[in-house]
């Protein structure tokens, strides 16, 4: 799929509750394009009275549509057409997608959309393959356990992948019976009404997915604190994370589900197989989407004596990259959020520059002719361990690079105090690359690799404060179920 223009691109708004678009009173906010900061749509914020109509629109789905009691194939089959009305509808939702923003046509027709599809169709796979088992008791009773969706699921989604973070939530959700309330990102909202208007078209009961648009503070808060909302299911940062862990602890103790920040090392040992690939893995770990990625692979750990020949590389590869508006087709970086993410960058990156880092490429906005906020891959060396540029998420294209000279150094040297999401590391010898998948704190470790493949059963999230519990495998399914114990007395009377 190829250039598209912007503003031939129609749009769908508003809010989708019990299958239909819906109007709202409230107050909106003006969203716009990352690749060029134009506003084109406003976006209505749902009021708590807003979000209790949908809430309330989902339960009463859940109990009178017969969605969580369907022959669990049946469940399946709809689930399965969904996932083909999605990938069949590529030409639509991947120009929406990528219009508001920051997934290039090319990614968002190639991966985004495909990828979303196939999340789904593999937890529709699941909805047949689970229950409960019999419990050993005595010959006078007979003991079971069943699993049980929750109910109503609040999901609450990032900006980054719109399409393919909402799905990860909504199909297991779905999968197991479930109803659902998402709320996406302000600043990315309405690709995923696409994505709900199919799945009406499919089969779902319509309010058995709906969607509430608004901000963090009001429309989010809300979803989290609804009396119906049985459970919350949230991507996002750290800080957000533990806002919404304290908010469901306050208002029902709610179970959550948190996939949140990282800040991941990559590890490069000298004896790599490949250094020229090695060093391509790297660059594309923090350059993808421009560094917006949870698991972008933002510290680069590498032995002293391969440093210089590692750091030419990825610098070189740096340079190939173009920026550019994610609707045109030759772009290979992608816009920065908005103007105050991408001024974020920029002041972290000079202060960790008058902190004494040495700046060997990037370091400033890139020029482009789009008028949104692109900035350029950067790469640092000399920085302190302690620093900001070392510990906290930019989420921009920016590489530290750290160098060691014994595995020990190495191994301290990854861990993050806070985060523990993901860690890639590149060697040829195998114990070593066994004793660090050992002694790295990360829920996720590649081997002479970094990032995921199309293998839905590995599941994702972090260690420590980068999260709780699992999206993907079959561990999200089974967040999405609760288990009732029954106990019967048999004895003949
Ligand atoms: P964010 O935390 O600012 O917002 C995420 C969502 O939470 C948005 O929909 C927002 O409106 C909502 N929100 C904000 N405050 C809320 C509140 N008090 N109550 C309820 N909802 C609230 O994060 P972001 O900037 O959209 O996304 C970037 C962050 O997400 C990064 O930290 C990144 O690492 C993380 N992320 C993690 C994963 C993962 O799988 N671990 C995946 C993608 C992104």
């Amino acid at each position: 799929m190829s250039a598209f223009d912007p503003d031939k691109i129609s749009v769908p708004t508003g809010h989708y509750i019990g299958g239909r678009f819906t109007d709202s009173q409230s107050r909106s906010i003006d969203v716009a394009r990352p690749s060029d900061g134009r506003i084109y749509a406003g976006l209505p914020i749902a009021t708590p009275e807003d979000v209790d109509r949908a809430v309330e629109n989902a339960w009463t789905a859940f109990k009178t549509s017969g969605w969580p009691r369907m022959a669990p194939r049946d469940r399946a089959r709809i689930l399965r057409r969904w996932a083909d009305l999605v990938e069949d509808d590529v030409e639509r939702l991947a120009p929406l997608e990528a219009l508001g923003s920051t997934r290039p046509i090319r990614e968002a027709a190639s991966w985004d959309v495909p990828f979303a599809a196939e999340g789904i169709r593999f937890y529709a796979e699941h909805a047949d393959k689970h229950g409960g088992e019999v419990v050993a008791t005595d010959s006078d009773r007979f003991g079971l356990t069943i699993s049980e969706p929750y109910g109503v699921i609040g999901a609450i989604a990032p900006w980054n992948f719109p399409l393919v973070m909402a799905s990860w939530k909504l199909a297991p959700a779905l999968a197991a019976g479930n109803a659902v309330v998402l709320k996406p990102s302000e600043l990315t909202p309405f690709s995923v009404l696409r994505l709900a208007e199919l799945a009406v078209e499919a089969g779902v009961p319509p309010g058995i997915f709906n969607v509430v648009q608004g901000d963090g503070r009001v429309t989010g808060d809300a979803l989290c604190r609804h009396p119906r909302v049985a459970k919350v299911t949230f991507t996002g940062s750290t800080r957000t994370g533990a806002a919404i862990m304290a908010t469901c602890a306050n208002h029902g103790t709610k179970p959550v589900t948190l996939e949140l920040g990282g800040k991941s090392p990559q590890i490069v040992f000298a004896d790599a197989a490949d250094l020229d690939r090695t060093a391509a893995t790297v660059a594309r770990a923090i350059t993808g989407n421009a560094g917006q990625v949870c698991v972008a692979g933002s510290r680069l750990i590498v032995e002293e004596r391969a440093a210089n020949q590692i750091i030419d590389r990825i610098a070189a590869a740096f340079a190939t990259l173009r920026p550019g508006a994610t609707w045109t087709d030759d772009a290979t970086l992608s816009p920065i959020i908005s103007q105050p993410q991408c001024a974020r960058i920029e002041g972290i990156v000079e202060h960790a520059r008058a902190s004494g880092a040495t700046l060997v490429t990037g370091g400033e906005r890139a020029k482009t002719n789009s008028g949104g906020a692109f900035y350029r891959p950067t790469l640092l060396t000399g920085v302190a361990a302690d620093s900001a540029i070392v510990m906290e998420e930019v989420f921009g294209p920016v590489l530290t690079v750290q160098t060691f000279r014994e595995e020990d150094e190495a191994l301290a040297l990854a861990a993050h105090p806070a985060y523990g999401l993901a860690a890639g590391v590149h060697t040829a010898d195998l114990g070593r690359a066994l004793r660090f998948v050992r002694g790295l704190e990360a829920g996720t470790v590649w081997v002479n690799r970094y990032g995921r493949s199309n293998d839905f059963m590995m599941p994702t999230g972090g260690y420590k404060q980068s999260g709780i519990g699992k999206d993907l495998g079959r561990q999200a399914f089974e967040a999405n179920l609760r288990t009732k114990s029954v106990l019967i007395d048999i004895a003949a009377s």
